[in-house]
């Protein structure tokens, strides 16, 4: 049992979220001192590595929930192929809300083959993204391709998706050597991103989350409802968040009501996730303490009255 305040904080001072998607980054390799950049992150964030994405965990899925706040069911991408959502399915993504409130947002994704770039551009479109950069595949070309907006866009919604190690996991197995040697690299990449933040993170709020584990039921893949491929990190760093550790039980549909809570803008009554508003309060103390502390205080009380 915890003991935590029941009042919920005020929406946090956050000007603009970037969202960071670590896709295919197991949940068991943050706090690694190998990753050192990851581990700066988790004791600088309100953190837990206990989350769970959607089902099917697959990106496809994971990525339109994250942008859509709703599960797979819902939206209707229910497999690893990125297709144009339903127009019956009527998705109030954060794209089209931060649009709506007059705000600007922007996606930096990986390029696709060209064959199927219109497809790519129209799923965008359909997003509602209000721009969209693209650069090769590798979280350091992306981070290049996002300091623009990084750098001059202060305010709104930027999404910012890695591959690394989702494409050597599927290669060569997750928590294999090139699949460590891919984290590593976007390890790196996630350094130089927090020294970019580090003057402005007052007003903007950092979510960095992963889509999906790996290797659970099968070495080079994360499709399965094995916990290895189900459990994901998410991290909120700056904009009034307090480093903690966050409760079990979140859910990577909790991040798109995180984001249009902290921006201010009312979610639909449809999103299923909720604000992760925990990481903007004082750190819950562990009712541990207080019944530790109650009998020893009652024996002392005890002895001093028969000493009396
Ligand atoms: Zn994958």
């Amino acid at each position: 049992m915890l003991h935590r305040s029941l009042a919920i904080p005020p929406a946090p001072p956050a000007r603009r979220v970037i969202v960071l998607v670590l896709d295919g980054l197991r949940a068991d390799l943050v706090g690694d001192p190998r990753f050192p950049n990851l581990l700066a992150l988790q004791r600088a964030s309100a953190h837990t590595t206990e989350a769970i994405t959607v089902l099917p965990s697959v990106t496809a899925a994971a990525m339109t929930s994250l942008l859509s706040g709703v599960a797979p069911a819902d939206h209707g991408i229910a497999t690893d192929r990125f297709r144009v959502p339903e127009a019956r399915r009527q998705l109030q993504t954060i794209p089209h809300l931060v649009t709506a409130a007059g705000l600007p947002s922007v996606g930096v994704l990986q390029q696709v083959p060209w064959l199927i770039r219109p497809l790519a551009k129209r799923i965008v479109a359909a997003l509602g993204l209000s721009t969209t950069h693209f650069a090769p595949p590798s979280a350091h070309a992306i981070l290049q391709a996002a300091r623009p907006a990084i750098r001059t866009q202060h305010d709104g919604f930027i999404i910012v998706h890695w591959p690394d190690c989702d494409a050597i996991g599927h290669r060569t197995g997750w928590m294999s050597p090139a699949y460590l040697a891919a984290v590593d690299r976007m390890d790196d990449a996630l350094g130089l991103l927090r020294w970019e933040l580090e003057a402005c993170r007052d007003d903007t709020l950092l979510i960095a989350l992963a889509d999906h584990g790996g290797g659970g039921r099968v070495a080079t893949h994360h499709d399965s409802a094995h916990p290895l491929d189900c459990t994901i990190p998410i991290f909120l760093e700056g904009a009034g968040v307090l480093p903690q550790r966050l409760p079990d039980g979140l859910s990577i549909l909790d991040v798109p009501a995180t984001v249009l809570w902290a921006l201010g803008i009312a979610r639909p009554a449809r999103y299923a996730g909720r604000p992760i508003t925990e990481a903007f309060t004082a750190p819950a103390l562990p009712a541990i303490h207080v019944a530790s502390v109650m009998p020893a205080m009652a024996e002392i009380s005890v002895r001093a009255s028969s000493a009396a």
